[in-house]
């Protein structure tokens, strides 16, 4: 599916020439002839980017690029404001409507696919990360301290082997407020210098060292593969320009270099980088949420259920024993109803810890729901199993819990249903179904034992 994108322009031939060059490059063009119309195109069509012009009757580009950033359903997606040429001022304000980028008419080719391909290579980042984070968990927007966070100076690393222009760009970063470090020669690149900065600014003009190398280089390690490129090339050396791109380069800028514009970029790229970076955190807290049981810390049932058909499925499930241990509190609720649910709780959690204490490494300790636990076995055979229950049984009866705000010592015990995969197909809810009947003999049969069903 070829990516859309949004042009607006209140003059038509313009429209028709940006629809053209980029239908060329296969994207998917829509247009809108005015803010309001803009505005409508972008909720209903969800484009991944827009162009927007500035001078337009009605409302103007900057007041349509406000009103795109402030609505949720809209902010996300990166506007690029075309302006005329010459014209510093309204790039200035552009970028503090909220605008990502700019373009200048009339708009250069080599300009407009680098900044589109730029952009878009963000967007499929951040898309996915969007769409993980709404599969673990309700997604929601950047919180206040997270939009704060994105506007905060960035630490800056200059690699250049020309110490005037070096030291001229260092100046004008400082006086913004961000932290900078200079390199003359990339003999002085360690790994270091890249860890401590969030973007690097890579002169192409560079002699003393290849400049195409060090664009790699960052992409290459692990440690500094999310930092931003920025390289500064000069008119002529578009074709190298391109290649940084194609190594990993986020952003660039041509020579000689326009401060208001270097800053803009400065901004935007460590934006979003954070904003990724953002992202990634509450993904991976989603995800840790989503597999992890609150009260307890152990794997929950949805885990559970994972591994267990993950296991049933493998190639040598059927050479390979995989055996399951439901275990069960006896009589919780006396514990709820006696010392109310707090105690229930710090019983739950050192059941918990007990049976995590008790288990092998390979095992997996799960929460079912409840007061019942289930522990994966994996490579075990039904009477290990049998074994290795008891000894859990054993582990949570052995020693009366001391619980807090409890005035007694409380006597707990459990009663263990095990069962075993038998390689015929079954199901992990078959599994658990069987280590259920098991457990159910066990509570008959009077508490606090382990039975189990044969293979
Ligand atoms: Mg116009």
């Amino acid at each position: 599916m070829s990516a859309r994108i949004l042009v607006v322009d209140d003059i038509e031939a313009n429209r028709r020439l940006l629809k053209a060059k980029l239908e060329a490059k296969y994207y998917d063009v829509i247009v809108a002839e005015n803010g309001e119309k803009a505005i409508t195109a972008a909720k209903s069509d969800s484009p991944a980017i827009i162009l927007l012009d500035v001078m337009m009757p009605g409302i103007d580009g900057y007041e349509t690029c406000r009103r795109l950033k402030a609505d949720p359903d809209t902010a996300h997606i990166p506007v690029v404001m075309v302006t005329a040429l010459s014209e510093v001022e309204d790039r200035i304000k552009g970028l503090k409507v909220g605008a990502e980028d700019f373009l200048t008419k009339p708009v250069d080719d080599f300009a407009l696919m680098t900044r589109i391909e730029a952009l878009m290579r963000y967007n499929t980042v951040a898309d996915e990360l969007r769409r993980r984070e709404a599969s673990g968990m309700a997604s929601g927007s950047l919180e206040a301290v997270d939009l704060e966070d994105l506007k905060k100076p960035a630490s800056v690393l200059i690699i250049d082997d020309n110490p005037r222009s070096s030291v001229r760009l260092a100046k004008r970063l400082r006086e913004e407020g961000h932290t900078v470090v200079t390199l003359l020669e990339s003999g002085g690149l360690s790994a270091e210098a890249g860890r401590k900065a969030e973007l690097v600014i890579v002169s192409l003009n560079a002699e003393k060292f290849d400049p195409l190398r060090i664009c790699a280089h960052f992409k290459m390690h692990e440690t500094t593969r999310s930092l931003s490129v920025i390289v500064v090339f000069d008119p002529h050396d578009q074709a190298k320009a391109m290649k940084a791109m194609e190594l990993g380069a986020s952003d660039m800028v041509v020579t000689p270099v326009e401060d208001q514009e270097l800053l803009a970029r400065v901004r935007t790229q460590s934006r979003r980088t954070r904003y990724i970076d953002i992202l990634r955190r509450r993904v991976d807290h989603g995800m840790e949420l989503a597999v992890i049981d609150q009260l307890t810390g152990l794997h929950n049932r949805r885990y559970m259920i994972n591994q267990l058909d993950r296991l049933l499925k493998r190639p040598s499930a059927e050479q390979s024993p995989i055996s399951v241990m439901i275990a069960d509190i006896d009589h919780f609720k006396r514990v709820n109803d006696t010392y109310g649910h707090e105690a229930g709780d710090n019983v739950l959690k050192e059941v918990a810890r007990r049976l995590q204490a008790n288990t092998r490494p390979t095992d997996i300790v799960c929460r079912h729901g409840g007061e019942e636990f289930m522990i994966i076995m994996p490579d075990t055979a039904v009477e290990i199993a049998c074994k290795a229950a008891e000894r859990i049984r054993r582990a949570v009866a052995a020693d009366a819990f001391e619980i807090e705000g409890v005035p007694v010592s409380l006597d707990v015990t459990l009663s263990g249903g095990v069962a075993a995969y038998t390689g015929s197909g079954e199901s992990p809810l078959d599994l658990i179904k069987k280590s259920d009947e098991a457990l159910y003999r066990a509570k008959s049969g009077g508490r606090n034992r382990v039975e189990s069903v044969a293979a």
